[in-house]
């Protein structure tokens, strides 16, 4: 929160973020939350809240939108 912005390719994700993804997952869910920031992303499904881990270029391919986390800005 209080780090600089970083200028970068990637879309500096951050925890709790929400996302919607193009591929819907097993359970037909779009939307995911991030909860783990790493050199892979972990995303947990807010449909059946299964967990799964993608590199950043996985996400950023299979992307739609990104969600405001709510109470962001
Ligand atoms: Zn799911």
């Amino acid at each position: 929160m209080a780090d600089p912005v970083r200028p970068t390719v990637l879309t500096p994700y951050l925890v709790g973020d929400r996302i919607k993804l193009k591929k819907k997952h097993a359970c037909g869910g779009l939307d995911w939350e991030v909860y783990r920031i790493g050199a892979d992303l972990g995303l947990l499904c807010q449909t059946c809240g299964r967990r799964i881990m993608l590199s950043r270029r996985e996400v950023a391919r299979r992307i739609r939108r990104r969600v405001k986390t709510p109470g962001g800005e």
